[in-house]
């Protein structure tokens, strides 16, 4: 018979419920990103919950489940391209579809540096692809950049430079926008050495009334432990 152990994973479903609903009771509005620059990125009470879905796809249905039952609304970047996942499988376009259908924002989460160095190919040609191929499926306004943890390649810079030729592509906004950084905390992960919060936790910004955006990537969120999707 194993010892059983106190579970150490602080980013569990649950506490993601508690300070939504902490925020939500607080009287804060939830917003996307797309209403949060329609309404002049206020910078008191509005919450911008942004997901990155970088891997395991499959997991990020639980925190939607939980921002659903909170009647709230998120904004999700999705890949198009590189090797995580394929963003055309039946689940991963279903479950997206099925999210925008349940009034969350859908946006494109580009490697298009990295994808164009890897594969030498001019980045614009391949940003033009996924806008296109996302936008078949759904509302396309606003990308992200990824960046993969283990190397350099960063999209933003190339974005930041090329931003009048990238919004003729049918893109009104960008998720590092100054306007929405200035008007928010930015809340979101980070490693000292293990996941935590990088800066603030949302429960100490809660208080403050200021707005946030709260960053998450689901592959880091789980009930109990990290392969609980094979039960
Ligand atoms: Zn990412």
């Amino acid at each position: 018979m194993t010892e059983s152990l106190e579970n150490n994973n602080k980013f569990t479903i649950k506490y993601y419920k508690e300070f939504l609903t902490l925020a939500k009771d607080q009287g804060y509005l939830f917003v996307t990103l797309r209403d949060f620059l329609k309404k002049g990125c206020p910078s008191k009470g509005h919450v911008v919950l942004r997901h990155d879905l970088d891997l395991k796809p499959q997991t990020m249905q639980k925190m939607l489940d939980v921002e659903n039952e909170l009647g709230i609304n998120s904004s999700i970047f999705v890949r198009i391209t590189g090797n995580a996942y394929n963003f055309l499988s039946y689940p991963v376009l279903h479950m997206i579809r099925k999210a925008e259908l349940d009034g969350h924002e859908i946006g494109l989460h580009t490697s298009c540096v990295e994808f164009g160095q890897i594969n030498k190919v001019d980045p614009l040609k391949i940003l033009s692809l996924e806008c296109d191929l996302l936008s078949k499926f759904v509302n396309l306004e606003g990308i992200a950049p990824h960046r993969d943890l283990n190397y350099a390649y960063n999209s933003l810079p190339y974005i930041e430079k090329n931003w009048d030729e990238i919004q003729k592509l049918g893109v009104s906004y960008h998720a590092y926008q100054k306007q929405i950084e200035d008007a928010c905390v930015y809340v979101n992960e980070g490693f000292n050495p293990h996941l935590c919060w990088r800066k603030y936790a949302p429960e100490e910004v809660i208080p403050t009334g200021n707005s946030m955006c709260i960053l998450t990537h689901n592959h880091w969120w789980y009930d109990v432990h990290p392969f609980e999707e094979w039960r």
